[in-house]
């Protein structure tokens, strides 16, 4: 049997209606409760927790503000982003590789609309590729400090953490200062 559609859904209870009457003398009005984070909604299985995946400990790394990434054995191949297994050689048991903390701006374009779940209070905001001396790949990232219209292809950049407002920590990139 298939589930309702959102449309034929019971609606939500609403808050019941407060009568005049009971202005004086009533408690409080209680804080909302918080807002779940939307983060842990897009996320079903947390990446951080090892017991969802091998990857664990580049989240780990990221909370002691060490940007790593793996790399294969077998070949010496670096993968962007990690990878439980070598996409190559299929080789497990992947070592892990320390990314430089500098860049530049390879493209960027700003988000003024249609972020998504999580992000819409950030618009509007910056997101790039990054280019990573000696690495072969480029990063997805947002980018910040700087707006969209102070920033031009080739400026440096440097990787950064900060705290996602949930426990867990990310990455970004900060342009530096020219
Ligand atoms: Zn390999």
């Amino acid at each position: 049997m298939s589930s309702p559609s959102p449309a034929q859904r019971e609606p939500a209870p609403e808050a019941p209606a407060r009568p005049e009457a009971l202005a004086a003398g009533e408690p409080p009005r209680r804080d909302p409760p918080p807002r779940p984070s939307p983060w842990t909604l897009l996320d079903f299985y947390p990446p951080e927790d090892p017991r969802q995946t091998r990857i664990a400990p580049f989240f780990d790394a990221l909370k002691e503000g060490r940007f790593v990434t793996t790399e294969c054995p077998r070949d010496g191949r670096v993968h962007w982003p990690p990878a439980v297994a070598c996409p190559v050689c299929h080789q497990e048991g992947l070592r892990w590789h320390e990314l430089p903390r500098r860049g530049t701006l390879y493209a960027f374009s700003e988000v003024r609309g249609g972020a998504p779940l999580g992000m819409e209070e950030g618009v509007p905001f910056v997101v790039g590729m990054v280019e990573l001396p000696g690495e072969d790949f480029r990063l997805f990232s947002r980018i910040v400090g700087a707006p969209f219209a102070a920033l031009h292809i080739g400026d440096e950049v440097r990787w950064e953490t900060y705290p996602v407002g949930d426990g867990r920590t990310f990455y970004r990139y900060r342009r530096a200062t020219p």
